[in-house]
């Protein structure tokens, strides 16, 4: 009988869609090489050897949160010796001309306003005109959608009027009830999730999606939910700008045990490297699988571009959420950096914006300006 590397290897040629049961098998294969190898195909049939990375700036607003999931490390109550909340003109001391994305998240600020959050968005794109503000979690939103109460739609409406490009893919953990009711509980589960992303998507949002993994979940929950997302990706697939948008990219996170004491360690490379490779075979609908330096560290993140992997975020400039969880990568990487860190892959750099358009092709040691067509 064929081995599931020969029958997936037979699904890629054919262009078949891979099923449940290949992905999970996938998961048990020992020859990791050839998974990634296989992945690395599919990757370079979409891509050739480029690899995305963004010049962009973190920010985190506040890390107060009405909220304490058991998983997370970053939040904090007010009085708090570690609890922080940020100005707009501290927000803005953040940005600089040589941005091109802010990516905006935070905890459920109990007090701020609704204006606050709008005023923030306008006083960004008054100062840094260049920059694409993509922001908010689907949990965020929602959170707003009821604090404020307003729609979806409106709090969506009503960012993009005042310069919001794209949201962000966290929040989503893993789709999976037994999970949420062990880890975050009151935080909203898979259906809301998709909804928000859903919408975003119709009033013409591109969003990001994420998955959590390498705590308590299953691989059958890990594949469980890219299918999930596969799925609604495939609804939202006839809303092509400027009708509509769908999910630009998916980033596994791997999950850093920091001080919670969910799991003694992160998981190892090679689950990183076999998470990004099975992501690349399943989403087929999904154009871009981020190996997200951060939480992988530079070393899988570069190995990664070769499992599949076509992106390794930015420059990052402040990375708070992760980090107070002990992540052991560096806050921030330079442009040079990470221009060097893919070419010593063996892939070619291009510098993308917010919403994956060109902005220079690094080859050898020039560049040339929006010479990759999208
Ligand atoms: S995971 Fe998000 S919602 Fe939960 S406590 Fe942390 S910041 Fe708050």
């Amino acid at each position: 009988m064929a081995s599931i590397l020969d029958r997936v290897t037979s699904k890629v040629q054919q262009q078949e869609r891979l099923t449940r049961d290949d992905a999970l098998e996938l998961f048990a294969v020992d020859d990791a090489i050839r998974l990634g190898r296989l992945a690395d195909q599919v990757k370079r049939a979409r891509w050739s050897d480029r690899a995305h990375f963004v010049i962009n700036r973190q920010i985190n607003p506040s890390n107060i949160c009405v909220l304490s999931c058991r998983f997370c490390d970053f939040a904090a109550k007010r009085g708090r010796a570690n609890a922080y909340e940020m100005t707009i003109q501290e927000v803005l001391e953040r940005c600089n001309v040589e941005l091109r994305e802010v990516h905006i998240v935070g905890g459920l600020h109990p007090d701020w306003k609704w204006e606050y959050y709008l005023e923030m968005f306008r006083a960004i794109q008054a100062n840094f005109p260049q920059i694409q503000i993509k922001a908010w979690t689907a949990v965020e939103i929602d959170y707003f959608s009821k604090k404020f109460r307003l729609s979806v739609e409106e709090v969506l409406r009503q960012f993009q009027e005042v310069g919001l490009v794209a949201l962000p893919g966290g929040g989503a953990e893993v789709f999976s009830e037994r999970v949420r009711k062990a880890l975050f509980p009151f935080k909203i589960g898979a259906p809301r999730w998709l909804e928000i992303h859903r919408i975003a998507h119709k009033v013409g949002l591109p969003t990001n999606s994420t998955l959590l993994y390498g705590h308590m979940e299953t691989h059958e929950e890990r594949v469980d939910h890219m299918l999930k997302l596969r799925e609604l990706q495939d609804d939202t697939r006839g809303f092509t700008p400027p009708r509509g948008a769908g999910f630009m990219s998916f980033i596994p996170l791997a999950y850093q045990p920091g001080k919670t004491q969910v799991v003694a360690r992160q998981p190892s490379a090679l689950e990183d490297l076999k998470t990004i490779a099975i992501a690349r075979l399943l989403l087929d609908n999904i154009p871009h699988i981020k190996a997200y330096w951060v939480t992988m560290g530079e070393e899988s993140a570069s190995v990664a571009l070769h499992f599949g992997a076509d992106d390794i975020d930015g420059t990052i400039g402040e990375e708070r959420i992760m980090h107070a969880a002990d992540a052991a990568s560096p806050v921030s990487l330079t442009r040079d950096h990470l221009v060097e860190l893919i070419r010593e892959s063996g892939c070619t750099p291009v510098e993308r914006d917010a919403l994956y358009h060109t902005i220079q092709v690094y080859n050898d040691h020039a560049y040339c300006e929006n010479s990759v067509p999208q």
